[in-house]
């Protein structure tokens, strides 16, 4: 068996990308913030998500299928996919260490995907136990292509990352059974829940097979004609079946959906270098960035339809933002940074991975958010509709199985290479090797405290007598970068706007230390944005911060103000959600005596104002609130 990268995305053949790929065994996170999340996904979640599969149905589904069980079918249409999620992450889990544990449950939950395609190829166990005679009828919600997708990317993940090439065989099967239906010269047609445009485009990357990237550009020529019908959620905009994807301006419609589709849509352009495709992400992109997006990085605003908003709609308490859209705009961004080399992307993905994707998991690994608002009343009410605390699973479980398979991933999205060096996107402490080109092998292992500290050292740990060049990213959110290279200071005027680029004939031992100034700061945004208006977030390096009741004893943090002319002070507690910098800001209590009839509104200033009290405030990063008692939380602050 040919031995194949570890990786999720392979753009070593790929025509289109700037930048090649690293494996999850040549990018590798320790001893820092994100190997400790990796620790706990693979040691809690993992197994975590295997009781709930068995609890909620989806594998008895699959027997049911496989004729191994009697009974009903559990759960919403889609089951299949929480399985094949998981067992995504599985696969990338053997890049990184599996414990036999959870090895035995994934060679299970194969032999059973095995056991329960049918004769002709077709797999999906909601339509063979339930309706077998509406196979392909419903594809506007039937998600039938979609759960081929995440087994596509099973199947990618378990080849490449454990050798294992069963599912494989079974996908192979599925998609030239799906070929069968749907083609040029078999029936039109596109998924009404994207998702299977990416993975038919990796799966072209790791067989050769053109035939699966035509079969993912087909789906995607065919969006945009009415092919899908009106949804009764949102119309023909809920599946982003309005406009043909070369003409799309905006993102609209069920978020998770669109963003899904601009990864797949992406993965075409880098393949085919089709320039109308890059143009419309492009400008989706720009809608995103200027008018969609919380500063969590969470999408999609709207519960109605779980839907982007139109421009500026970002409201805080009735936000949607679920975590699946936050891992699917990692990816799709990803991607762009692949096509594009522009660090705007990569910034992107940082923001979003420590808030509005980081909120979706609990600091123990065992419970999850759907839905990730920016300010809860701490009841059940209002906040989501998905209830306020974590959940250990829901009963549309597409997130936490999300969760899973992007932190196992995570190494991936760290770093890039070409033949002139290596590109590193994200900080965190770990080693990072590539070839540059055939017998060129280069190494460097970086040290550091990041998100923490801006403090970066890379130290090389392999050259050769070539010159070769380091790009650093540049954040957006860094004023200041200072840069050492082999102890001597460098001009950072000059070596590029977004990447610092340091080209040079290394040798092993040679120190770049890049220092990324980060202090507590206060944003602001858009007047145009309503539910802002008048507020201030705080932001410390790529993370944002939140007020938590449970910080507050002697104030309402729903009631509080910031003064924003005082100065914000950071401090390490290492005994805090597993070792946190909180920020200490001055506030303002907001008075409500004066309200005690009960009123709710009366003529202004009908009564004296009452002075408000000072307060201390301190804020928590973003990603861990909810992690203890259940409580009101704020992003937004109004200013004094
Ligand atoms: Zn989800």
């Amino acid at each position: 068996m040919q031995d194949h990268p570890k990786l999720p995305v392979d753009t070593a053949r790929t025509p289109h990308a700037r930048w090649r790929t690293l494996a999850l065994d040549a990018v590798t996170l320790s001893g820092g913030f994100w190997a400790e999340r990796q620790t706990v996904n693979a040691e809690r979640s993992l197994m975590h998500g295997h009781r709930m599969l068995e609890d909620a149905g989806n594998l008895h589904n699959l027997r049911l299928a496989a004729g191994q069980a009697q009974g009903e079918y559990k759960g919403p249409v889609f089951m299949d996919s929480d399985v094949y999620k998981w067992l995504e992450a599985v696969g990338y889990q053997h890049a990184l260490g599996l414990s036999p544990e959870v090895r035995a449950r994934a060679d299970e939950a194969i032999e059973l995907v095995r056991a329960a395609q049918a004769d002709d190829g077709y797999l999906d166990s909601y339509y063979q136990v339930v309706a077998p005679d509406r196979r392909w009828t419903e594809i506007p919600h039937g998600h039938e292509l979609y759960c081929a997708g995440h087994l596509i990317q099973a199947a990618v993940a378990f080849q490449r990352c454990a050798g294992d090439g069963r599912l494989l065989e079974v996908v192979r099967r599925l998609v030239d059974h799906i070929r069968t239906v749907f083609g040029p010269d078999k029936r039109p047609g596109t998924p009404g829940h994207p998702e299977v445009e990416m993975a038919l485009v990796e799966l072209s990357r790791l067989t050769g097979d053109a035939r699966y990237l035509d079969l993912a550009r087909f789906f995607v020529d065919q969006r945009g004609y009415g092919l899908l019908g009106p949804s009764p959620i949102g119309g023909r905009a809920y599946y982003q079946d309005r406009v043909p994807v070369r003409e799309t301006t905006e993102l609209e419609g069920h978020a998770v959906r669109a963003l899904y589709l601009a990864s797949g849509v992406a993965d075409v352009y880098l393949e085919t270098g089709d320039q109308s495709l890059l143009d419309s992400l492009g400008r989706q992109w720009q809608d995103l960035v200027q008018h969609k997006i919380s500063v969590t990085g969470g999408a999609g605003a709207r519960h109605d339809g779980e839907a982007f908003g139109r421009p500026y709609e970002l409201p805080n308490e009735a936000v949607y933002n679920e975590t699946c859209a936050a891992i699917a705009s990692i990816m799709w961004n990803w991607r762009m940074l692949l096509a594009t080399g522009e660090a705007r992307f990569a910034d992107l993905i940082e923001e979003t991975l420590y808030n509005g994707f980081l909120s979706g998991v609990s600091l123990d690994g065992e419970r999850f958010y759907y839905i990730n608002p920016l300010l809860s009343r701490g009841e059940n009410s209002g906040a989501g509709r998905r209830s306020r605390d974590r959940q250990p699973w829901y009963r549309v479980a597409c997130c936490p199985p999300n969760v899973m398979r992007t932190l196992a991933s995570l190494g991936h999205y760290f770093a890039t290479a070409s033949r002139a060096g290596l590109q590193i996107h994200q900080y965190g402490a770990g080693s990072i090797r590539a070839e540059l080109s055939a017998g060129r092998s280069v190494g460097v292992v970086v040290d550091t405290e990041y998100p923490w500290d801006g403090h970066i050292v890379l130290t090389v740990t392999e050259t050769d007598g070539s010159p070769w060049e380091l790009r650093l990213r540049r954040p957006g959110w860094c004023q200041a970068p200072s840069l050492r290279v082999a102890g001597e200071q460098v001009d950072v005027h000059g070596r590029g706007a977004d990447y610092l680029s340091v080209g040079r004939v290394w040798r092993v031992g040679d120190r770049v230390e890049l220092t990324l100034p980060m202090p507590p700061r206060l944003v602001e945004a858009n007047p145009r944005l309503e539910s802002t208006r008048g507020c201030a977030a705080i932001e410390r390096g790529p993370m944002v911060y939140c007020l938590e009741q449970c910080d507050a004893p002697t104030a309402a943090v729903l009631g509080v103000q910031i003064d924003t002319a005082a100065p914000l002070e950071s401090s390490w507690k290492p005994d805090l959600l597993g070792g946190v910098h909180v920020i200490h800001a001055r506030g303002l209590t907001v008075p409500s005596e004066s309200w005690s009839d009960g009123s709710l509104y009366r003529p202004l200033e009908s009564v004296e104002p009452v002075a408000p009290e000072p307060v201390s405030l301190t804020a928590v990063p973003y990603y861990a609130w909810a992690n203890r008692e259940p409580g009101p939380m704020r992003v937004w602050i109004p200013r004094a």
